[in-house]
């Protein structure tokens, strides 16, 4: 291009302060950012001498970011928020609150919708999520525009039995849920912002050889494996009876430990599990904020020491990956005792952006501001009386921000939320729907609630 050609923009966002996730310029103070068909052609701390834009925003006062990628979540689970944290256990293994099983494809769309929405607007440009229903789920949430990892829950457990204490194994159970993992990937693989993946629930709903099937199916397809690991006693302890052996080896005896494996939870992993899951290549998915409410913390500290790529997750309880990183970076502390250079509010950023597309095996096209990859990207609203002063912004991003101060969410260069707001669904609609749907879910139980 000659030097007095103007570069062609379809967005140029100008004046924000730019936090790239990147190391080898993490800040660029009233930045240029230029978009073109769906990639970042321009960051700097200044516009090209000549250009043209479609449009033209100056966001002066604004801190943009990467997307934020969220890998593990449940949305449809959200029926279940503001109860089942408080009952003592994952919903999946507590008795008297919805199950799965019960919901029915409208009350599934609904839901997923509703998990979709509260995750966009907040910033997560990439939601990594796995439950019953995973077809119309699917469907449901890319109406939304933003990127998808889903998978169904797949397990030969009759998880109608677990609730009640009861592991029994059916065949017939695998190979439906399996069967419709690869199908929903059949169904999406063409599409450019969805990548399923196969979502093993973990281990102690998963027998030996169905483990052992799900490897080589993930194989056979190059698909990422998406687990629930370490993630409480009872899954361990059983594990144990039935193999001798942790969780970590039983992925490892099953072929399943390597560079596509993503382990939400890691709880009860030891130095040695983790070592197997570093030289592996594994991933660890943290659930800070989860865990945490349910009285209990990932050893994030030995992990990272380990050299294990940790993502973060919101998991069931809610989608704001900004608190999150509060919550990541707080528990590390209290394992360690206090404040050290391995825990800063730029690791936690990194968790939550490159650590979880690496976790994905997109680290080249998202996750970070760079020339090149993909536009996907947040801007915050800093004008906003907890986000100033402007002295460390990534600190106070980490440390006083919210998902809600979101104010736009780009997507492969398309702006999907605009002023706080959906641009592709009707937020009311959405809330209400799944509102309905949660009703109808919870049934005569909920007579304790809806009084
Ligand atoms: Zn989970």
């Amino acid at each position: 291009m000659s030097s007095s050609t103007p570069h062609q923009f379809d967005l140029l966002i100008l004046g924000a302060t730019a936090l790239t996730a990147e190391a080898s310029r993490p800040e660029i103070r009233d930045a240029a950012i230029g978009i073109q068909g769906g990639r970042i052609a321009w960051l700097d701390s200044a516009p090209p001498e000549h250009w043209q834009a479609t449009r033209t925003l100056h966001l002066p006062d604004h801190f943009v970011t990467p997307g934020f990628v969220n890998v593990h979540t449940h949305s449809i689970l959200s029926m279940v928020r503001g109860v089942a944290a408080d009952l003592g256990f994952a919903p999946s293994y507590t008795p008297g609150i919805p199950k799965g099983t019960q919901v029915n494809a409208q009350q599934a769309r609904a839901l997923a919708r509703l998990g979709a929405l509260e995750a966009l607007l907040q910033g997560s440009t990439l939601v990594g999520d796995n439950f019953v229903h995973a077809d119309v789920g699917t469907e449901a949430m890319a109406e939304l525009g933003l990127r998808l990892a889903p998978s169904w829950r797949i397990h030969d457990v009759d998880f109608a039995r677990v609730a009640h204490g009861d592991w029994c194994y059916d065949a017939a159970i695998g190979s439906a849920t399996l069967g419709a993992g690869l199908a929903l990937h059949e169904r999406w693989k063409d599409h450019p912002r969805v990548r399923v993946n196969l979502a093993a629930h973990a281990v102690d709903t998963c027998s030996d050889g169905f483990l052992r099937e799900v490897a080589a199916a993930a194989e056979a397809h190059g698909l990422r494996v998406s687990t629930h690991l370490g993630q409480s006693k009872v899954e361990v302890d059983r594990v144990r009876e039935r193999t001798g052996k942790t969780s970590t080896e039983a992925l490892l005896d099953a072929g399943l430990l390597n560079e596509r494996l993503m382990g939400g939870h890691c709880i009860y992993v030891s130095e040695s599990d983790a070592r197997k899951m570093a030289e592996a290549g594994a991933h660890a998915v943290h659930i800070p904020k989860c865990n945490a409410a349910s009285g209990r913390m990932a050893p994030t500290p030995m992990l990272k020491r380990m050299g294990v790529n940790m993502a973060l997750a919101t998991d069931t309880q809610h989608a704001d990956m900004v608190e999150l990183m509060r919550w990541a970076l707080a528990t590390a502390r209290v394992q360690e005792g206090g404040v050290s250079d391995e825990w800063q509010p730029a690791h936690v950023f990194h968790m939550a952006t490159l650590g979880g597309a690496r976790a994905l095996g997109q680290q080249d096209d998202i996750g970070s501001l760079a020339v090149g990859k993909a536009a996907d990207l947040v801007v915050f609203d800093a004008r906003r009386p907890h986000l100033r002063p402007h002295v460390n912004p990534v600190g106070l991003l980490v440390h006083t921000g919210q998902g809600r101060d979101v104010r736009m969410v780009v997507v492969e260069g398309e702006v999907l939320v605009e002023d706080g707001l959906p641009t592709r669904v009707d937020m009311e609609t959405v809330c209400a729907e799944a509102e309905a749907a949660a009703r109808e879910l919870w049934g005569a139980e909920g007579r304790h609630y809806w009084r």
